[in-house]
Formats: structure tokens, sequence, C-alpha cells
């Protein structure tokens, strides 16, 4: 399924993912999304919002591809 929509960005930088394509992808509001660019687009990926390690959901940081949460990350800089 392809969708094609425009939307304004406000003056914080904010947009509105419409309703269509969350639904069709099971974004619900509290959910994570990757935010990557190139020098032409933006892309918004539903992220895996679990720590590959412990399956914590707190701060999480990518790694490799990889979410890590900041205890694992404290833990693996020792
Ligand atoms: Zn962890």
């Amino acid at each position: 399924m392809s969708f094609t929509y425009y939307r304004e960005i406000d003056r914080l930088g904010r947009v509105v993912v419409p309703m269509d394509i969350r639904k069709s992808l099971s974004i619900n509001a509290g959910d994570v999304l990757k935010i990557s660019a190139d020098d032409s687009k933006i892309i918004l990926q539903k992220a895996e919002d679990k720590c590959v390690f412990c399956n914590g959901t707190d701060d999480l940081r990518e790694f490799e591809g990889k979410f890590v949460c900041s205890e694992c990350r404290a833990k693996l800089s020792r």
C-alpha cells in the first residue's frame, strides 16, 4: 500500500502523520519512530522499541541498527 499526503510543518517543526498511515502501520501514541534523512528526503520508520539486551524501553539509542537502553549502555561502557 502506498500513500502520498501533503502536510504543513508548524513553527516548532512538528508534522502530523496522517491517520490512514498510522492505522495501516499500527502506529500508536507513544510509539517510537526512527527519523533519518539524506540530502533530499526524510524517512520515518516504526522503530523496534525495546532494548536488544533487556527488552527495556528507557532512553533507547540506536547502535548498529539495534536499540540499547541507558542502563545497558552504562554497563557496556564499563
Ligand atoms: Zn537494556
